[in-house]
C-alpha cells in the first residue's frame, strides 16, 4: 500500500492527495497544535477553587490519565478526586492499574460500574446495527455508553463542590479521518452541529441505532461528545472540564517511563501501550483495518511524526507488528462475548 513519505498515512485515507515527492496533503497543510500554557493551566487552577478537592481527574488506568494523576498530585501539589469507570469492555489491567496509581499517590479513588447493564445494551446494539447496515460515518455509535460516564464524573464534582475536571486525552490522537469519515471539514465552523445533523441522518437511514435502551444514551452522549462540547458550559456553567495535554507538553517516553516507576503496566498480551484499555476500541480498529486498511494508531503516529515526537521508521516498525495484531478475530471475538457476540455472526 502506498503511504506518505514524510508521515505514513495510507492512500486509503479520505481526501489524502500525494504531491510529486509523494508527501500527503495532511503533511504540508499540518499546523503544528496549538498548546495552552503552563501559565493558562495555574491560572485555572486559581479561577476555580475547589471545596473538598482541587480536581476531579477521569482515571481510565490508561498510560495518559495515570500519567495526569503523577502531574496533578506530584508537580502541581493539587488534591484530586480520581474517578475510574469499571466498564463490562474494559480490560481488567486498566482497573488494577487506576487502584494502583491512586494508592502511589495517595489520592482518593472512586470506582463508577455500568447500572442496568446500559452499556453492554448500547454496544451490543450499535455493533449489530452498524453490521446490518455499515456506514463508515457511524462507527463512532459503539462508544456511547462510555461519554455517558461523564454525568457521574460531573455529579461528583457538584457533590464535592469541585469546580475544574481533568481528562487526560492528549492533543495527538484526535483523529482527522472520523470528521471526513463523517463528511465534515477538519475546523469548519459549527462542528457540534454539523455532527448532529450528519448523525441524525445517519439514523433515518438505520434507525437500528435507537430502542427503549439506546434514545437516552444517544442524546446524552452527544453533550458530553468531548471537552469542547458547547453543551457543557449550559449545563454546568460553574464547572470547567479540560484535556491537561493541552495545558502541557505529552510526551511518550516520559509518560510511560513515569508511570511504571511507580508500578503502572500494560497487559503482556498486547503490542502497544496506547488504549489497551477498551474493546470498543479495538472493535473500532478492526472495522477501519479490514474496510481501508489503516487504524487509528496510523493516524495518532503519523501526527506525533509531523510533531517531531516519533521517526518514520519506528512509526512504521510499529505498524506492522500492531496492525497484524488488530486483525486477530480471535481476540475480538473473547472480548465480544462479553455481549454474547461473535465477529463471524455479525457479518452475517
Ligand atoms: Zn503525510
Amino acid at each position: 500500500m502506498k503511504r506518505c513519505t514524510k508521515c505514513i498515512l495510507p492512500e486509503t485515507t479520505p481526501n489524502i492527495i500525494y504531491d510529486s515527492e509523494g508527501v500527503c496533503n495532511f503533511c504540508r497543510d499540518y499546523k503544528s497544535v496549538a498548546l495552552s500554557n503552563d501559565a493558562a493551566l495555574k491560572e485555572l487552577f486559581e479561577k476555580h477553587p475547589g471545596r473538598d478537592y482541587d480536581v476531579v481527574l477521569g482515571l481510565s488506568g490508561g498510560r495518559d490519565s495515570s500519567y495526569a494523576l503523577y502531574v496533578l498530585t506530584q508537580i502541581y501539589k493539587k488534591r484530586v478526586l480520581a474517578v475510574h469507570y469499571k466498564s463490562p469492555l474494559s480490560h481488567e489491567q486498566g482497573t488494577k492499574n487506576a487502584i494502583k496509581m491512586a494508592e502511589a499517590f495517595n489520592t482518593k479513588l472512586v470506582i463508577i460500574t455500568d447500572k442496568d447493564d446500559l452499556h453492554t445494551k448500547c454496544f451490543s446494539n450499535n455493533v449489530k446495527a452498524y453490521y446490518k447496515k455499515p456506514s463508515i460515518a457511524m462507527v463512532s455509535m459503539m462508544c456511547i455508553a462510555c461519554k455517558v460516564k461523564w454525568i457521574d464524573i460531573f455529579n461528583l464534582a457538584k457533590q464535592h463542590k469541585v469546580r475544574l475536571i481533568v481528562a487526560g486525552s492528549n492533543p495527538y490522537e484526535d483523529t482527522s479521518f472520523k470528521l471526513a469519515f463523517q463528511g465534515i471539514k477538519e475546523g469548519s465552523k459549527h462542528l457540534y452541529l454539523k455532527r448532529l445533523m450528519r448523525g441524525i441522518s445517519e439514523i433515518i437511514k438505520n434507525p437500528r441505532y435507537i430502542n427503549k435502551d439506546t434514545f437516552m444514551t444517544t442524546l446524552r452522549s452527544y453533550i458530553y461528545l468531548d471537552s469542547k462540547s458547547p453543551m457543557l458550559k449550559l449545563i454546568y456553567p460553574g464547572i470547567r472540564k479540560i484535556d491537561l495535554f493541552y495545558y502541557i507538553d505529552w510526551d511518550e517516553n516520559v509518560v510511560v517511563d513515569t508511570i511504571a516507576k511507580y508500578g503502572w503496566e500494560k497487559p503482556d498480551e498486547v503490542k502497544s501501550s496506547w488504549r489497551f484499555d477498551c474493546l470498543v476500541g479495538k472493535m473500532k480498529d478492526y472495522i477501519y483495518y479490514s474496510s481501508y486498511g489503516f487504524t487509528e494508531k496510523d493516524d495518532f503516529y503519523s501526527k506525533l511524526i509531523r510533531e517531531n515526537k516519533l521517526s518514520r521508521e519506528e512509526a512504521m516498525r510499529r505498524i506492522e507488528s500492531e496492525n497484524e495484531e488488530v486483525a486477530n478475530v480471535d481476540g475480538l471475538d473473547q472480548c465480544l462475548s462479553v455481549c454474547g457476540l461473535k465477529v463471524a455472526d455479525l457479518k452475517k
